[in-house]
């Protein structure tokens, strides 16, 4: 396994609580849009086992073609420890970068795609949004779905209404909109339909999602195969 150990270049106030924390692109490192990384600080692997609270997997929020790498994240109040460290981080300070893999690519199959998110998981899908946007080949249309009870919404800036882009995004704040219109969506049965939050959004939306008749197979999830058959299984 190849660590990269990358300089942070620059923090970036999205809104009141959250931060894009930007990180040198390392030589030679690479990466798919709709990319996880694990995320780590010194010392995470010092001991036998690799210490869990200086580690998170986190979403690259960035683009290739930006030369970055951005990573999305929420600091609440009362931050966990790897926030902590995250948060008080002085540029030109560097945190690890390993095990980078995407399950959620933009996929040129010529069908509409809709993105349904909750809060900073839109981050997820910002570089598909990017990439679209730079080329649409193969892929009808783009709508984003997201809820954010903060609403102090993200990335408005690429997720608004572009209609010569056949780009559109809905930006919520309340629990009954967002389901009322996710069972909207629904009736485009042919579409596919990411899906990207904690776990019990995951759960809530694919629930929605099946009720509806989408196919198992048109609901894509950040999950690797094993993980992504238990939250199916509920
Ligand atoms: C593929 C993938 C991509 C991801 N991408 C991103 C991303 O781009 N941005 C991002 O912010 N996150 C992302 N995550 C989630 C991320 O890894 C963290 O789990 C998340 O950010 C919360 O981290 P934390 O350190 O704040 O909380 P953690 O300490 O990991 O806790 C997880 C949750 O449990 C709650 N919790 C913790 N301790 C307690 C307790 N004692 N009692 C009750 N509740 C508790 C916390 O409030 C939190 O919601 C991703 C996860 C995966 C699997």
């Amino acid at each position: 396994m190849q660590i990269y150990w990358s300089r942070l270049i620059d923090i970036v106030t999205e809104s009141p609580e959250v931060k894009t924390f930007v990180f040198e692109c390392p030589e030679g490192y690479t990466w798919e849009e709709g990319s996880h990384i694990h995320l780590a600080f010194e010392g995470f692997n010092a001991g036998e086992k690799p210490d869990r609270s200086l580690i998170r997997h986190m979403s690259i929020s960035t683009l290739m073609d930006e030369k970055k790498i951005g990573i999305t994240t929420r600091i609440r109040k009362e931050p966990s420890k790897f926030k902590q460290i995250l948060n008080s981080m002085e540029i030109g300070s560097e945190a690890a970068i390993f095990k980078t893999h995407t399950n959620v690519p933009l996929k040129r199959d010529g069908k509409n795609i809709y993105m349904l998110s909750s809060g900073v998981g839109l981050a997820t899908f910002r570089p598909l949004a990017l990439d679209y946007l730079n080329n649409s080949e193969n892929v009808t249309k783009i709508h984003s779905l997201n809820i954010d009870s903060t609403r102090d919404y993200l990335f408005t800036d690429i997720f608004q209404t572009i209609q010569e882009k056949n780009l559109t995004a809905h930006f919520t704040d309340s629990r009954a909109e967002y389901y009322r219109e996710a069972e909207k969506l629904t009736a485009d049965k042919d579409a596919l339909f990411y899906v990207v939050g904690s776990d019990e959004f995951l759960k809530q939306n694919i629930e929605v999602l099946l009720r509806n008749g989408i196919p198992n197979h048109q609901i894509v999830l950040d999950k690797h195969e094993s993980q992504r058959e238990k939250i199916f299984a509920g």
